[in-house]
């Protein structure tokens, strides 16, 4: 069981569950994990906190006898990028809290060629850390310091070499790109540029503080870019989140485009061009990915919810594409990992190759209503709860790849347990609003029900 690393590396606030001293241990930590004597690559977003973390981390790893390159400050998929590209470093660490607010900072360690770490490989690490274990150099055998600042060209090159650049840049798309003042804003602004398109950057230079929007792209943070949207009109909006592995989107008449279309649009897309295949997204995904994929000769495999066990079971099972439905889209060909730039180029590249407007593609998917609800159950009634529901509900359970997932012929229901909040989430989707209404009304029942069998006993 992981106490530190979470579903996307270890998080906390500074002056707080996070600081250098944490940093300074996990990185010696790590560089044992990796081996001395083997190089790793560092970089960080551009938090007020990032520097400091860096530095400690890279301290902690050179101390283990590693060597260490620092990046600066660039997007996480540029550091995957970078050693994917260089097979013989042993791995490497991005300092970043991704989407969280700017009071937050993380570390996100990557293995060998870039490569999610498994969760096993996080269990050693948290083994050598909370046990101090970690190698500790003589002073002839301590890792050296380097800088490397030109990561972001070819990573840049990398992306723009999937896509029919020549294409894009004929068709001058007129696009507003908000950077969130994070980690993309020196890579994706340059990478519109050579890609032809007529450009406007909001919130374009780097801040830590995120003084133009908090850095997870949701509807609700993107409302300024969308107004700004409905009076410019660009063929297409782009907002990268705090660490730039997502993107999401505005279209052409100013709507926001919810992350599971988005990862629709591009899922049925890279199927069509490679004629079919798997494409893995996490159990909560919405049926509009399924049917369009589906509807280009693929197949959608589920998975529990969390980027890295998405990217490795696209790994295991060959899959052509991947992603989450908060913006994060995974294209194997171009490399393991959700890359927001990946993303945004991707999104072009499919509304220049179908010569239609964004809107149009939109509006040509089917359409599913969503409902959420939360439940309150005391942490230690949890499994319990869970038990009693599996129990009420029976043969109805489908899928058990993470919590209870119902599937029939309208729709599906997900039943799980939160990670960080004492509640049960009911996640329901099917066609009509009150198809989804009654799904919900009745697994609340069921939900209630079972809790009261597991006060009393009669789950076991
Ligand atoms: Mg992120």
């Amino acid at each position: 069981m992981r106490q530190l690393f979470g579903t996307n590396g270890i998080r906390g606030i500074i002056g707080d569950s996070m600081g250098p001293e944490l940093a300074l241990g996990i990185g010696s930590a790590f560089g044992t994990f990796v081996g001395r004597g083997k190089r790793i690559a560092v970089g960080r977003d551009p938090r007020h906190s990032g520097e400091m973390l860096s530095q400690a981390f890279s301290s902690g790893a050179r101390a283990a006898g590693c060597d260490v390159v620092d990046l600066g400050f660039l997007p996480t998929p540029a550091l995957q990028y970078y050693l994917k590209l260089r097979p013989t470093f042993g791995g490497g660490a991005i300092i970043t809290a991704s989407h969280n607010p700017p009071k937050f900072n993380g570390i996100k360690c990557v293995g060998r060629e870039g490569l999610e770490l498994s969760s096993e490989a996080e269990e050693e690490i948290e083994r050598i850390y909370f046990s101090k274990k970690w190698h500790s150099a003589a002073w002839d055998a301590c890792g050296s310091y380097a800088t490397d600042e030109g990561a972001g060209a070819p990573y840049v090159d990398g992306v723009l070499s999937q896509v029919d650049a020549e294409a894009i840049v004929k068709a001058k798309l007129g696009v507003l790109l908000d950077c969130a003042n994070g980690a993309a804003c020196h890579t994706s602004p340059g990478a519109m540029r050579m890609l032809g398109c007529r450009l406007s950057t909001i919130n374009g230079h780097p801040d830590g503080a995120f003084p133009g929007r908090m850095p997870e792209p949701t509807e609700e943070n993107l409302k300024e870019l969308v107004a700004l949207c409905r009076r410019v009109r660009p063929d297409i909006a782009i907002a990268h989140d705090g660490d730039a592995d997502r993107a999401t989107f505005i279209d052409d008449r100013g709507r926001y485009v919810p992350g599971d279309e988005s990862l629709a649009i591009l899922a049925a897309d890279t199927v069509s061009k490679a004629r079919g295949g798997i494409v893995v997204a996490p159990v909560d995904t919405s049926l509009v990915v399924q049917e369009a994929v589906a509807a280009k000769g693929g197949k959608v495999d589920y998975t529990a919810i969390g980027s890295p066990i998405v990217t490795k079971r696209m790994r295991d099972l060959c899959a052509v594409f991947g992603g989450e439905g908060n913006g994060g889209a995974v294209f194997p060909k171009h490399q393991f990992c959700r890359d927001g730039l990946m993303s945004a180029a991707g999104m072009l590249d499919v509304v220049v190759r179908s010569g239609q407007r964004l809107s149009d593609i939109v509006d040509a998917l089917p359409k599913f209503e969503r409902r959420k609800l939360r439940i309150e159950c005391p942490e230690k009634m949890k499994a319990g709860a869970m038990r009693a529901i599996e129990k009420r509900l029976g043969d109805a359970v489908t899928i058990k790849v993470d919590g209870l997932k119902i599937v029939d012929g309208e729709g599906w229901a997900l039943i799980r347990t939160s990670g960080t909040e004492p509640i049960i989430r009911v996640v329901a989707e099917s066609r009509s609003a009150s198809s989804t209404e009654e799904r919900v009304k009745s697994l609340r029942a069921t939900v209630l029900e079972a809790l009261g069998d597991a006060a009393s006993g009669s789950a076991r």
